[in-house]
C-alpha cells in the first residue's frame, strides 16, 4: 500500500461531517511535526483550523485543504460504510474519499518526499487546513487569513486539493471561481379587493416588467475571457394570500448572481437598484454576498503546475473557473496566486463518494513536482 493510500484511509475512518474536525487535524498535524512544522491551532467557535509552518523565508507556498465532509445520506443507500474506507474494483470508498480527504493526504506524502530529497530548499511550505469548508466558513479559512494578515504573514503561492479534474486526473485545473452574490427583494403594494383595482396597488404588477429588464440586462463590463457572463438568476418568487380574490400587499423576490471578475458586488447592487427606481415602485433589498470572484493570472505558479501535470500525466491541463465558491475566494485577495488541483470531482458529495486509486500516486507526484519547480 503506498503512503498516501494508507494515510487517506486514515483519514476517511475518521467521520468528520461539518464543523466536527473528528481528530483528523491531530492526526495531520502529527505528520507535519515529525517532518519539523511548527503546529499553531487556531480554534474560532466550533471549528478546528491548523497552521502548520516549515521554514521562515520567502517563498511562502501554501497548501490549503478542509478536512470536514458533508453528510452521508442515507447509510442503507451505501455499499459500504460510508466512514469505513473500503476498496472495490481499483477504487477507494467512503465520505470525503474525492472531498477532499485524497487531496490532504497526497500533499502530505507529497511534502514528505520533497522535504527528504531537498532539506535546504529555499523558502517556506505551510499547511492550512479548516474543518468549516463544506459549512458556513465563517470561523475557518476566512479567520485564519485575517490572523496572518494581521500580523503579516503573506502567502505567495497557494495550492488547493479540492477536487477539480473532469474527465481524467490532471485535464483541468481551477484557476479562479465566480462570485456569489444573493439578495432578497421586497416589492411594497397596497392590499385589497380585486374586483376594485383602483383601491389597491398590486405588487406582482409592479415587479413583473422590473424582472423581466433584470433577466435580460448585461452585467459585466468587459468580456472576460475566463469566465462565462454573469449571470442573474431568480430561484424564488412568493405573493398572494392563498385567497383568489384579494390582490397581495406585497411580493418577495429572491435571486442569486453568479459574477466574473469584470464585475464588482458593489457594481452588481449599484445597477439593479438603478433599474428597480426606474420602475416607480417602494421596494426594499436584503443582501448577501457568498464570496466575491477570483482569478489567478499566469505567472510562476500556474507555469509550474502546467509543467508537472505534462510531466506526470502527460496533459496540458484546462484553466477553468467553473464549479461553486471554494475558500480560494480567502486566500485569492491577499495577493496570492491560488490554483486548485485535485481527483476528479464526479463523485464528490454522493452516494459512494470514492477515488480512483492508481490517481493517488501520480497526484502526489503532481504536488511534489510543483514544489520542485518552485524552490
Ligand atoms: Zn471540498
Amino acid at each position: 500500500m503506498t503512503a498516501t493510500l494508507a494515510l487517506l484511509k486514515e483519514l476517511i475512518n475518521r467521520p468528520s461531517i461539518t464543523p466536527d474536525d473528528a481528530g483528523c487535524q491531530k492526526l495531520l498535524g502529527e505528520y507535519l511535526e515529525l517532518l519539523g512544522f511548527t503546529l499553531e491551532p487556531m480554534r474560532f467557535g466550533v471549528v478546528d483550523n491548523l497552521w502548520a509552518r516549515f521554514g521562515t523565508k520567502g517563498p511562502l507556498l501554501v497548501f490549503a485543504g478542509h478536512t470536514d465532509v458533508v453528510p452521508t445520506g442515507p447509510v442503507d443507500k451505501w455499499t459500504s460504510p460510508p466512514f469505513s474506507a473500503t476498496e472495490r474494483d481499483g477504487k477507494l470508498y467512503g465520505r470525503g474519499a474525492t472531498d477532499m480527504k485524497s487531496g490532504l493526504a497526497a500533499m502530505l506524502v507529497a511534502t514528505k518526499n520533497f522535504l527528504v530529497a531537498h532539506p535546504n530548499f529555499k523558502g517556506s511550505i505551510a499547511f492550512l487546513l479548516t474543518s468549516d469548508e463544506e459549512g458556513p466558513s465563517i470561523d475557518g479559512t476566512v479567520k485564519v487569513m485575517d490572523t496572518l494578515t494581521a500580523r503579516n504573514e503573506k502567502i505567495d503561492y497557494c495550492i488547493i486539493g479540492e477536487a477539480s479534474s473532469e474527465y481524467k486526473l490532471g485535464d483541468q485545473v481551477r484557476v479562479g471561481r465566480r462570485g456569489s452574490l444573493s439578495g432578497k427583494l421586497t416589492v411594497f403594494g397596497k392590499q385589497g379587493h380585486i374586483a376594485y383595482p383602483h383601491l389597491t396597488i398590486n405588487p406582482i404588477h409592479l415587479a413583473l416588467r422590473a424582472l423581466d429588464d433584470l433577466t435580460k440586462t448585461t452585467w459585466d463590463k468587459t468580456k472576460s475571457d475566463a469566465f462565462p457572463p454573469t449571470s442573474f438568476q431568480i430561484s424564488n418568487i412568493h405573493a398572494g394570500t392563498g385567497a383568489g380574490n384579494v390582490v397581495p400587499g406585497t411580493m418577495e423576490v429572491l435571486f442569486n448572481f453568479r459574477f466574473s471578475t469584470a464585475v464588482t458586488h458593489e457594481d452588481l447592487k449599484a445597477r439593479l437598484t438603478e433599474v428597480l427606481t426606474q420602475y416607480q415602485f417602494k421596494f426594499e433589498l436584503d443582501w448577501t454576498l457568498g464570496g466575491n470572484a477570483f482569478l489567478t493570472t499566469p505567472g510562476k505558479l500556474i507555469q509550474a503546475t502546467q509543467a508537472a501535470m505534462k510531466e506526470v500525466v502527460h496533459l496540458d491541463p484546462i484553466l477553468s473557473t467553473g464549479g461553486g465558491t471554494s475558500d480560494g475566494r480567502f486566500i485569492a485577495p491577499t495577493g496570492a496566486e491560488v490554483v486548485e488541483i485535485g481527483p476528479l470531482n464526479t463523485t464528490a458529495h454522493q452516494v459512494d463518494e470514492h477515488v480512483i486509486i492508481a490517481d493517488l500516486e501520480p497526484l502526489t507526484q503532481i504536488y511534489q513536482r510543483i514544489l520542485e519547480k518552485l524552490f
